[in-house]
């Protein structure tokens, strides 16, 4: 087993294994082919362990142990399984440092965010659904004398779920949660950059669930993801990243007519009103910590407010203060709970983000600040990048692609209608921010923007019980909110006549 001690948080340990098998039917299996691949961590652009290198024979045995673990898990009282989540949900919340750093050194991002929120979060989605399951009614209802409608909801069966490595566990907990809580058993593929923590998760659960309920294969897209959402024995698939892949992903699951929620990607607009700089100081650094959000998690978030539209009769001033604000985020060991940015999670992310950089400059957007890689002191091999701050116009690349890093484009706008032009002028429709005193234009504006979450006057929250997901080309379907088990339902009807 691979140590690391790392003095920043009382000399915690985290360990990891210097091999990890796939976890399938509740035991640890070595891939059918027996390779493995290495995992990299982006802290110090080192190899720390190595994944089991999954194929086709290996998401077979994963569905083969799901469908024997089916019938058992669905007929499960409501109780039970709602039980099971609370008994995820507390073993996750007792090992929540170890998962926390483990999560930090696996995609790069500081532990105080992986401790303040991926981790918290993680935990309330398994309480959200074992609370939700609870509380829903049967549905008998009269026709008329002689006929009773019995609407039951059965669980599909046997899940896939593919997921990106921009929040490893906590993405894995958004699709775990309610497709368990639905009476699901999962076979679930981590992203290949980041397989780690949720085999940890998986480790430290197994004995909370049947074996069979909840499979890890690990691999690649197109050698482990594909195999999985190919095949006929997934009665569903819940897929989370690039939108080109969820295009892909649609295609699959088109051959056997299954349903797909897709959790794809973003451009998200983030705009600032002129009541902005009338309000008081506390409402207006509420709103310059807003802008600076979209150096939260290194940028790589699906709702990076990487668009900031401002107000044109504000901008100076209110520029002015963001980039003084830009300026006080701090790169560093993310492992020390005062660093407020980490690395990018992926060499290749890195030199993408780079790439885009480049681009801005080549298209003559201005670089007010940053703009180029940061040398960190502790680990001059991991992928840092400064968070930069773009000036242009919305028909700039760097306006319109996802770059899934710190970089924010921005640009002015003169009224409402020119607001609403430019913000909905993309292909993507997940998230928005609205920073405004009047709540008359909050709503209005929040109505006709095209995206699935507007923050109105915050950004970056996600509590289980709010439905999140994308208009246009950011997805399809719904997660968290009790919705989401509708998702992992289908509907059966009996007409009993008597
Ligand atoms: P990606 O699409 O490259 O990979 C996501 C997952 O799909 C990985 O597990 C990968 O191995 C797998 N995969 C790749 N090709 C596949 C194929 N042909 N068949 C089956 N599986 C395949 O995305 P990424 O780079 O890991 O993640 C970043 C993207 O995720 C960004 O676009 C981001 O916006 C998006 N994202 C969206 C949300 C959301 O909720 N909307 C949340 C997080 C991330």
């Amino acid at each position: 087993m691979s140590v690391f001690v790392k003095p920043n948080l009382a000399g915690s340990l985290i360990r990891f294994k210097s091999r990890y098998e796939n976890f399938i039917g509740g035991e640890w299996i070595v891939p059918l082919n027996g390779q493995y691949f290495d995992v990299v961590s982006p802290v110090d652009g080192q190899v720390y362990t190595q994944v089991a290198r999954s194929q086709k024979e290996d998401i077979e045995l994963a569905l083969t142990k799901a469908h024997e673990a089916r019938e058992a898990w669905g007929s499960r009282s409501v109780a039970e399984r709602s039980n099971c989540l609370l008994k995820i949900a507390a073993r996750l919340e007792e090992n929540m440092e170890q998962l926390a750093l483990a999560e930090t050194w696996g995609n790069g991002k500081p532990v105080r965010e992986t401790l303040a929120a991926d981790l918290p979060l993680a935990v309330d989605h398994f309480r959200y659904f074992a609370g939700v399951i609870r509380g829903e009614e049967g549905g008998i209802s009269e026709l008329d004398a002689k006929t009773l409608s019995i609407q039951m909801k059965e669980p599909i069966g046997v899940v896939g779920q593919i997921i990106p490595w921009n929040f490893p566990l906590l993405m894995a907990a958004w699709k775990i949660a309610p497709a368990l809580a639905a009476g699901n058993c999962v076979v679930l593929k981590p992203a290949e950059q980041t397989p780690v923590t949720v085999l940890i998760f998986a480790e430290l659960i197994s004995d909370l669930l049947p074996a069979g309920v909840l499979n890890i294969v690990n691999g690649f897209g197109l050698e482990a993801g594909q195999p999985l959402a190919t095949s006929p024995r997934v009665g569903k698939i819940a897929f989370t990243g690039e939108t080109s892949t969820g295009r892909l992903i649609m295609q699959y699951a088109s051959e056997n007519i299954k349903p797909v929620t897709l959790e794809l990607g973003g451009k998200s607009p983030n705009i600032f009103t002129e009541s902005v700089l009338r309000a008081n100081d506390a409402f207006l650094d509420k709103a310059l910590e807003g802008f600076a959000m979209f150096a939260l998690n290194q940028g790589e978030v699906c709702t990076c407010p990487s668009r900031a539209l401002i107000q044109a009769s504000i901008y100076d001033e209110f520029m002015e203060r963001a980039l003084e604000r830009v300026k006080k985020i701090t790169l560093g060991d993310p492992l020390d709970p005062s660093t407020m940015m980490g690395a990018q999670a992926s060499r290749e992310q890195y030199e993408k983000i780079l790439s885009y950089l480049d681009i801005g400059k080549a298209e003559s957007a201005a670089c007010l600040t940053g703009g180029k890689p940061y040398t960190n002191e502790y680990y001059p091999d991991g992928f840092y990048v400064e968070p930069t701050v773009f000036e242009g116009s919305n028909k700039m690349r760097i306006f319109q692609e996802e770059i899934f890093g710190p970089v924010v484009s921005v640009t002015k706008f003169e009224d409402e209608q020119e607001l609403l032009e430019i913000a909905n002028n993309t292909p993507y429709g997940l998230g928005a921010g609205l920073w405004t005193r009047d709540m008359h234009q909050a709503y209005e504006v929040a109505r006709k923007i095209e995206a699935g979450r507007v923050w109105i006057n915050c950004y970056h929250l996600y509590p289980a019980h709010a439905a999140f997901g994308g208009y246009k080309q950011s997805g399809i379907g719904r997660e968290s909110h009790k919705m989401m088990l509708e998702h992992y339902r289908q509907t059966k009807n009996m007409l009993v006549s008597y």
